[in-house]
């Protein structure tokens, strides 16, 4: 048809399943715990009539809220729907040179659909066959960079250390660390923005706040690139944040004392799980995360993936090289990793 030449085709992003049945879901990295109650409180009290207006194109009461959280200035402060609208707007905003970008062979596949989306030339910089990303690896002409760190889905962290080190080697480009599962471990790059007015690190509020259904995401860095950010976005689409995510991203701030006892669980059964996968024969990269990306020689991870999927357990898997070795596990509650475990030992010892 002729009107085909004219429209945008691309491979889209292919997000893990969400089953409406009730499974022990461990497929899309989301916290096993309710979000603070102080969010249901919010949500309950939510003034519907409020709706009837627009909400704040600025977001500026979560806005004011992050900046005081995170001790930084409102206007180093970048709010969106979920990390992957403020990452979607990084890439429109930052990386709009000709030179490539540059983002490591293994990481969120995201990257790649945005730099085929907008058009960015790209190039994959692999990490070693320890997954480990190699600051010098990215001492080349480039026209910006981007890591997850840690990393997904490998569960890596890299140093902050070698984290400045990109940055520092890369003044002319705009270096992106997406860290949204740094509240499980890790070192944030946030101390380095006061000092490198190239560097943005964005966070999300889907992991540890338990607020994936919400999709409040954020970026942090100079008051440059906040202000080419948004002189972007309200090119694109003014209103990005309703006004409930807006209150409910608020709310969640406030309670401290909640978020971290909920990490903290997720931390203790991570590391629980760790050793049961150990005693099973799994190997993994040592997980940071709310993770786990494990494979264990000899066994097919596709026929483990739909093994256990058909025991209502979904964990996720990748099919492309060197991932399809894998099975990505997501950190559920204590109860359900004992679960997990408990049916990987029977299936190991049936069918494997
Ligand atoms: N970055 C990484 C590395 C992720 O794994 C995810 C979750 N899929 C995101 C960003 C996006 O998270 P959200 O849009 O829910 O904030």
């Amino acid at each position: 048809m002729s009107f085909e030449k004219n429209i945008r085709t691309v491979v889209p992003y292919t997000p893990g399943e969400q089953p409406q049945r009730r499974v022990i879901k461990l497929n899309t990295n989301e916290s096993p715990y309710a979000p603070s109650p102080k969010v249901a409180e919010v949500l309950h009290s939510f003034d519907a009539d409020s709706l009837r207006r627009y909400p704040q194109p600025d977001c500026h009461v979560l806005t004011e809220a992050l900046a005081a959280y995170h001790h930084v200035e409102e206007d180093q402060v970048f709010v969106g729907v979920g990390s992957d609208d403020v990452l979607s707007m990084c890439f429109l905003t930052f990386f709009a040179g000709e030179k490539p970008i540059l983002f490591p062979d293994i990481t969120y596949s995201f990257y790649e659909v945005w730099a085929a989306v907008y058009r960015i030339p790209f190039i994959k910089v692999p990490l070693t066959d320890q997954f480990e990303l190699r600051p010098e690896d990215y001492r080349r002409e480039n026209g910006g960079i981007v890591f997850a760190n840690p990393n997904a889905p490998t569960g890596k962290a890299m140093s902050l250390t070698g984290v400045e080190q990109i940055i520092k080697e890369n003044p002319d480009s705009v270096v992106i660390v997406d860290e949204a599962y740094v509240d499980f471990g890790g070192e944030s790059a946030l101390p380095l923005i006061s000092r490198y007015d190239n560097l943005l690190v964005t966070r999300t509020m889907s992991k540890a706040r338990a607020l994936a259904g919400m999709r409040i995401g954020y970026a942090l860095g100079s008051k440059k690139l906040i202000r080419y950010l948004n002189d972007v976005k309200f090119s694109v689409n003014s209103y990005t944040m309703n006004a409930p995510s807006l209150a409910v991203g608020v709310a969640s701030l406030e309670d401290e004392r909640y978020f971290r006892e909920t990490t903290a669980k997720t931390i203790a059964t991570r590391e629980w799980t760790k050793e049961q996968l150990k005693k099973l024969g799994f190997f993994f990269p040592d997980s940071q995360t709310n993770f786990i990306f494990a494979s264990r020689p000899g066994t097919s991870a596709e026929r483990l993936f739909e093994q256990l999927k058909q025991r209502d357990i979904y964990v996720r898997y990748f099919r492309q090289p060197v991932l399809d070795q894998y099975l990505r596990i997501t950190i559920g509650t204590q109860q359900e990793m004992e679960t997990l475990i408990r049916e990987l030992e029977t299936l190991l010892k049936k069918n494997f």
